[in-house]
C-alpha cells in the first residue's frame, strides 16, 4: 500500500486575515445547510481559508491533523489542496447525501480523488473509484494513472484499452513522471501494435505437411482487393479503431465467398488469427 501523508501543522503562518484590530471572521463551512460550529480552519493551496470541525475530519478521514495536535491553535492549517478541492472533499464529510462527482472535469475529479486518498475519505474514495470505474472512456489517461497509482487494478484495467490510440505525448501529459506506468502502458500498447501489423497483413501461404505452400490463385488475388481498402490505412488507424471498440472484424468474411477452399481457409483465418490476438492481450495491470 501507498503512505499517506499526515499533514503537519505549521509553526507560524501567514496571517495575512489577522491584522491587529481586525474583528475575526470564522471563515465558512463549505455545506450551505451545516448547522456545526467551524473551529478549524483550512488554507487551500491558493490562500482560500475554509471552515471545518475537528471532529469530521477525524471522523470521515484519517490524516487531517488529529484534535490533539490542533487544539491549542486557531493557525489555519496549510494544505496543498486547491480550494475547490478542499471544499468537495469537505461535503464528504459530514453527516448529509454526497455531492455527485458525475459532472465534475477531469482535473477536478482526480484532484478530489487524489485528496480523497491521502485523506483517507473513504465516503470520496467510493463516489470517484465508482464513477472512474464504470466511466472509462471518460478521462482514459487520467484514470489508467490513477488506478496504477492507487492500485485499483480493475479502474486501470478498464481505463487502458481506451488509451492505446493515443499518442506517448498524450500519455505522459498525464504522466507526472510515473515512469514505470509509462513503460507499462509502452508494453501493452506494444501487444496491440502486434495485432494491428497481423490484422493489415494477409498470409498467403497456407500450412501443408508441415511446410509453407504460398497459395497462388486469381480468386485470392481478388479477395484482397476487394478487402484490403476496407481495412485501416495505417497500424495507428487501427489502434484507434481497437480503442474505440469499433474494429469489425466481419471485414475479413465479406468477400471471402471463394470458390477455392484453400482462398476460404486463408480469410478465415486472417480472422481468427486477429480476433485470438485481441483476446489474448495482458491486462494492463500485468505490465505494472
Ligand atoms: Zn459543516
Ligand atoms: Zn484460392
Amino acid at each position: 500500500m501507498l503512505a499517506r501523508h499526515k499533514v503537519d501543522v505549521p509553526a507560524s503562518i501567514p496571517a495575512s486575515t489577522q491584522g491587529e484590530g481586525d474583528v475575526q471572521r470564522q471563515p465558512l463551512c463549505p455545506s450551505p445547510e451545516c448547522q456545526l460550529s467551524v473551529d478549524v480552519v483550512l488554507l487551500s493551496s491558493c490562500g482560500a481559508l475554509i471552515g471545518a470541525h475537528r471532529k469530521n475530519l477525524d471522523d470521515f478521514g484519517d490524516g487531517f491533523p488529529s484534535d490533539d495536535s490542533i487544539t491549542d491553535s486557531t493557525d489555519p492549517v496549510k494544505l496543498t489542496e486547491d480550494e475547490e478541492t478542499l471544499k468537495l472533499l469537505l461535503l464528504f464529510m459530514h453527516k448529509q447525501i454526497y455531492p455527485k462527482v458525475s459532472g465534475l472535469s477531469g482535473d477536478q475529479l482526480f484532484a478530489l480523488a487524489e485528496a480523497a486518498e491521502k485523506y483517507m475519505v473513504f465516503s470520496a474514495i467510493s463516489a470517484c473509484n465508482v464513477f472512474i470505474e464504470t466511466n472509462p472512456k471518460a478521462f482514459p489517461v487520467q484514470s489508467m494513472f490513477y488506478g496504477a497509482k492507487f492500485e485499483y487494478p480493475d479502474i486501470a484495467d478498464a481505463a487502458a484499452p481506451f488509451t492505446i490510440g493515443k499518442t506517448l505525448a498524450n500519455i505522459r501529459a498525464y504522466a507526472n513522471n510515473n515512469d514505470t506506468v509509462v513503460y507499462a502502458w509502452l508494453q501493452y500498447r506494444e501487444a496491440y501494435i502486434q495485432v494491428a501489423e497481423r490484422a493489415l497483413t494477409p498470409t498467403s501461404t497456407l500450412h501443408v505437411g508441415g511446410r509453407e505452400v504460398p497459395h497462388v490463385c486469381k480468386g485470392w488475388k481478388k479477395y484482397l482487393a476487394a478487402t484490403i481498402p476496407k481495412l485501416p490505412r495505417t497500424t495507428m488507424n487501427a489502434l484507434s479503431l481497437f480503442a474505440k471498440g469499433e474494429f469489425d472484424l466481419s471485414v475479413y468474411e465479406e468477400h471471402s465467398d471463394l470458390e477455392c477452399p484453400p482462398c476460404r481457409m486463408l480469410a478465415k483465418s486472417w480472422r481468427n488469427d486477429v480476433r485470438d490476438m485481441l483476446e489474448e492481450v495482458p491486462s494492463f495491470h500485468t505490465f505494472l
